[in-house]
């Protein structure tokens, strides 16, 4: 007899339950057939994109007179600038929860059609679209990393390159209850370059793709390593800026 597959069927059941494109991913209110991106139209009113944010990190906060956060006022990013498409709180803050923990594995198509949305708006240009790595044994558990399906969608999509530049070495999992400076120091030397893709970035530009930009510890850590194999310049995209909640 064939063995039953637990993980299978709980996605399966999940898609009854959640069936894509009829109901809004954030509220699961019926959709019509014109939905945008399987969102509601109250819902794609109401939600917390961000419209003003710190010129250099994307952060929702605050800012000084020429436009930054304090977090970038008192850090050096490796990468050139980083952006989000919503704030991390209410509805988008449970759908990203959904996506991660809750084995929805199919909001990462709705969900990266807001990042391609973002970037057709955006003036960069990148070479190389890759994603933030997850510890192997994590994405065996989960079953899938949420950022390299929302990072390839958005690269086929966007008809640029996909590519997967590093590894994760070090399980730092809870990040969660550390301070920045906590943060910085969890993540170093956490990831490590694939020396065969060193000839692939030379002189490019790269853009680095994460569900949630908190602090930057992580996407920083990622792009210093990146431009130090040999890329132009880094970007960030992720899908939602965190900072504005959280005590710097
Ligand atoms: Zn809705
Ligand atoms: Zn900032």
């Amino acid at each position: 007899m064939k063995k039953l597959n637990w993980k299978k069927l709980k996605e399966n059941i999940l898609d009854i339950i959640y069936p894509r494109h009829i109901k809004c991913i954030f509220c699961g209110e019926e959709l019509n057939d014109k939905s945008h991106n399987d969102t509601c139209e109250m819902c794609l009113k109401s939600l917390p994109f961000i419209t003003h944010s710190c010129a250099r990190c994307g952060a929702p906060v605050a800012l000084d007179n020429d436009g930054v956060c304090l977090n970038c006022k008192a850090n050096n990013f490796d990468f050139i600038l980083a952006r989000s498409v919503f704030e991390y709180r209410d509805r988008v803050a449970s759908v990203v929860h959904k996506f991660k923990y809750n084995s929805m594995k199919f909001l990462y198509e709705p969900l990266a059609n807001y990042l391609c949305e973002y970037l057709s708006r955006w003036d960069i240009s990148p070479d190389i679209i890759t994603c933030v790595p997850l510890f192997k044994s994590k994405e065996k558990a989960r079953g899938y990393n949420q950022s390299e399906l929302m990072a390839r969608h958005l690269a086929e999509k966007s008809e640029i390159h996909f590519h997967i530049l590093c590894t994760k070495i070090v399980d730092n999992t809870s990040q969660t209850k550390l301070n920045l400076k906590q943060r910085k120091e969890n993540v170093k030397g956490v990831f490590k370059f694939i020396d065969d893709c060193k000839p692939l970035i030379k002189d490019k530009t790269i853009l680095i793709i994460d569900d949630v930009y908190t602090t930057g510890s992580t996407c920083n850590e990622l792009s210093k390593i990146i431009k130090s194999k040999g890329a132009k310049e880094i970007y960030v995209l992720t899908l939602a800026h965190g900072l504005g909640h959280q005590e710097l």
